[in-house]
């Protein structure tokens, strides 16, 4: 049985993971559950799932729990109860679906240990895509992707030679916003934006989505898994997200992934290492879905898409500036200190600060995150 550690497991991605467990239970065992504060739903998914271990990065939350638990779970605090975890020899895959980049430290760790990595955490890829990578080839160590638009690429790709792709091409749902001018866009709610179309996630990638700052990061992550320049990889809006992506291959076919929008299948494929068993939940209908549509993103109304492929472009540790000034930007949007449209000025200010250099160890890329954040904290302030 594989014993999977599941880090973020109260999030969106966490939760759907512990019912991708569950349907498969002879052949997924949870090994380690971890959160942030949510102790009550921690508390039921211990109940549930009974792992070896549990951890809590919320000092509070952790010492309410703990106060109070007298089940047979191990419960650990902090990034040292998270380092513990993803190490142990028990367990031999770690789905990380933390949220930011907070999740960079946990996954490094669990690489470096050699465990295969379900990869929900995009911010990782795009902060350290190349110490990542590095180290997972170092390691031995699969890089699995969960990103639904990540999975359809590897799909799409099964059982085809490298030199035959031409490009990737991510599908963006457009978001809540899709359509409006930038105009339009001014004076937009924290709960307009949380309120996307197709698909329920947490709140920073909900965000994300209406700003296309999600695509943007997106798009690095696929230069990362997939070893693809930037030229070759397309951004194509299609707002009923059936389509999850698609290869263009250099004989002019192409291979695309189609389900409806549910993050359980990607979680699936990645945890059961691209099998395909029977899914208890609902098929795709593809009369019931109607038509399929297509259009170019608006990059003038969305400058968070352009400014992520000038990052990813530059390379060195714009990508990680790119990645921290928007963690902070969104941060201060959902606090309702900074107005929609500030996200992208803030990330372009933050970015012209920034001198690009390559930055490989752990530490020094942590620094840039820090220095960005601060950076990024001063422009919210002042707008
Ligand atoms: P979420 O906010 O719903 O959940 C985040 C999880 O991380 C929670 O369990 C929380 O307790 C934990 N967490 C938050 N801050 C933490 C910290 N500082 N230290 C330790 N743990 C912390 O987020 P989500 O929507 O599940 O997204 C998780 C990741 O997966 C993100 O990187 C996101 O981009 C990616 N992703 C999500 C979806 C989706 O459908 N939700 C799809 C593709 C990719
Ligand atoms: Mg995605």
């Amino acid at each position: 049985m594989k014993q999977v550690a599941i880090l973020g497991s109260t999030g969106s991605i966490g939760r759907q993971a512990l019912e991708v467990v569950a349907a498969h239970r002879g052949e997924l065992g949870v090994a380690a559950l971890t959160c942030h504060s949510n102790d009550a739903l921690l508390e039921a998914q211990l109940a549930s799932f009974q792992p070896a271990a549990a951890v809590l990065t919320d000092y509070a939350a952790y010492q309410r729990l703990a106060s109070r638990y007298k089940g047979p779970t191990k419960l650990l605090y902090g990034e040292d109860g998270l380092l513990e975890v993803v190490t142990d020899q028990t367990v031999n895959l770690v789905l990380s679906s933390i949220v930011g980049f907070a999740g960079l430290r946990p996954t490094v760790a669990a690489i470096q240990a050699g465990k295969d990595i379900a990869l929900a955490n995009k911010e990782t890829l795009v902060a350290a895509g190349a110490l990542v990578t590095r180290l997972a080839r170092e390691h031995q160590c699969q890089l699995l992707p969960v990103d639904s638009e990540h999975s359809a690429l590897w799909q799409c790709l099964q059982g085809e030679a490298a030199d035959s792709v031409d490009k990737l091409l991510l599908t963006a749902s457009g978001g809540p916003f899709r359509g409006k001018t930038r105009s339009e866009l001014a004076d937009i709610s924290v709960e307009a934006c949380l309120q996307h179309p197709n698909w329920s996630m947490g709140r920073k990638i909900t965000v994300d989505s209406a700003s296309l700052a999600n695509k943007g990061l997106e798009v690095i992550e696929a230069h990362w898994l997939f070893n693809l320049p930037y030229d070759r990889i397309d951004v194509v809006v299609h707002p009923e997200s059936i389509i999850h992506s698609l290869v263009a291959f250099r004989d002019g076919a192409m291979k695309a992934q189609l389900g409806r929008p549910d993050m359980r299948l990607p979680i699936q494929y990645a945890l059961l290492d691209k099998r395909r068993p029977e899914s208890p939940w609902e098929q795709l209908d593809l009369t019931a879905c109607g038509k399929l549509t297509f259009e170019a993103p608006d990059r003038e109304a969305f400058p968070m898409l352009e400014l992520a492929y000038q990052a990813g472009r530059s390379g060195g540790v714009l990508p990680c500036i790119f990645n921290a000034a928007n963690e902070i930007a969104v941060e201060c949007f959902l606090a309702g200190r900074l107005p929609f449209l500030s996200i992208p000025v803030v990330v372009e200010t933050v970015l012209s600060q920034a001198q690009s250099f390559k930055a490989e160890a752990l530490d020094e890329i942590e620094f840039v995150d820090a220095w960005a954040r601060t950076k990024a904290r001063e422009c919210c302030e002042r707008r």
